[in-house]
């Protein structure tokens, strides 16, 4: 099912099939994309709500599927999760990640570069001498690479996934919790994390303008972060009015289609050009 988006691209929705055969099928397509290296960055921009400088940027799987079209990784993220094939997205993901960091170096650009990760990636220890190995191949700082971890993952705590973060952050990795505010982790847990920034997910931003209350939420989220020793950064940030208030609240950074939208890897390495960093 082909549907419209913003952008009047069509894009393909799996669910609205209702159909598990549809979705075996576009598991296997999956697969084959990986096999093929079909799968692209996209990268957005954060930037500091003090004076607009480049804090990093984030990297977005894109899918551009030979006769679906652009498929959401919304879509397709929960199947490779669900498939157990997630690490072998990941790892693509995490070395296109690597090499794009190398390249933007090498045309002078010093970028961090976040990357999203999912549970099973935290588990065991695939991800960590992947990431310590292609840090290594690329000559890289470990802290040019930023893990990002949604706060829904991270709230569950097990001992094994504890470990994972804790190996990453030893290696100086820098650890991002993300979607903060919809994933109900204790103030205690939060405490004893090894995560250096967190951002606040597009909900609260989106309702900024509704008044008092949903002021005071992000008020709140951003003091907590600072409570703790982070930035906060604001994700899906739409309008002037959204970047003011939460510069006023004292937010640091933000990333969101006022900003930047997610760009193509040429257009990102134009834009930097662009603005000189
Ligand atoms: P996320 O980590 O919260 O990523 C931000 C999403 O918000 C992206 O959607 C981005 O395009 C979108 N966005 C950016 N600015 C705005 C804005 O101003 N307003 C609104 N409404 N949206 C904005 P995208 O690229 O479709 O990614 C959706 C989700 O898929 C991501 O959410 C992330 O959880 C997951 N994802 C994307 N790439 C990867 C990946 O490489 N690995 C894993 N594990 N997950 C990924
Ligand atoms: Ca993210
Ligand atoms: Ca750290
Ligand atoms: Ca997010």
């Amino acid at each position: 099912v082909a549907k419209e988006t913003r952008s009047g691209v069509a894009t393909y929705s799996v669910y609205r099939d209702h159909n598990s055969a549809d979705r075996l099928t576009l598991l296997g397509e999956l697969r084959q994309a990986l096999d093929d290296d079909l799968l692209t960055l996209q990268y957005q921009p954060k930037v500091s709500l003090r004076d607009s400088t480049l804090m990093g940027v984030e990297a977005l799987v894109r899918w551009q599927h030979p006769q679906r079209g652009f498929v959401p990784p919304d879509e397709f993220i929960p199947l490779a999760e669900r498939s157990g094939s997630m690490h072998l997205l990941t790892d693509r993901v995490v070395m296109l990640a690597l090499a794009q960091i190398a390249q933007w170096r090498t045309q002078g650009f010093s970028v961090p570069v976040a990357v999203n990760v999912s549970l099973t990636d935290l588990l065991g220890d695939r991800l960590g001498d992947l990431v310590s190995s292609g840090l290594r191949q690329h000559a890289l700082p470990p802290g040019m690479l930023q893990l990002e971890i949604t706060e829904r993952v991270v709230a569950q705590g097990s001992e094994g996934l504890n470990a994972g973060l804790r190996r990453l952050d030893a290696m100086g990795v820098t650890l991002s919790l993300d979607d903060f505010g919809t994933g109900y982790s204790s103030l205690l847990r939060l405490q004893s994390l090894p995560v250096d920034e967190l951002k606040i997910d597009r909900v609260f931003v989106s309702k900024l303008s509704e008044g008092p209350a949903a002021i005071g939420i992000v008020r709140a989220i951003v003091d907590l972060a600072h409570a703790l020793g982070m930035p906060a950064i604001a994700e899906g940030v739409e309008t002037e009015a959204e970047w003011l208030a939460l510069r006023d609240l004292g937010c640091d950074g933000a990333q969101g289609w006022y900003i930047q939208a997610p760009m193509t890897a040429g257009q990102a390495t134009e834009w930097l050009r662009a603005r000189s960093f």
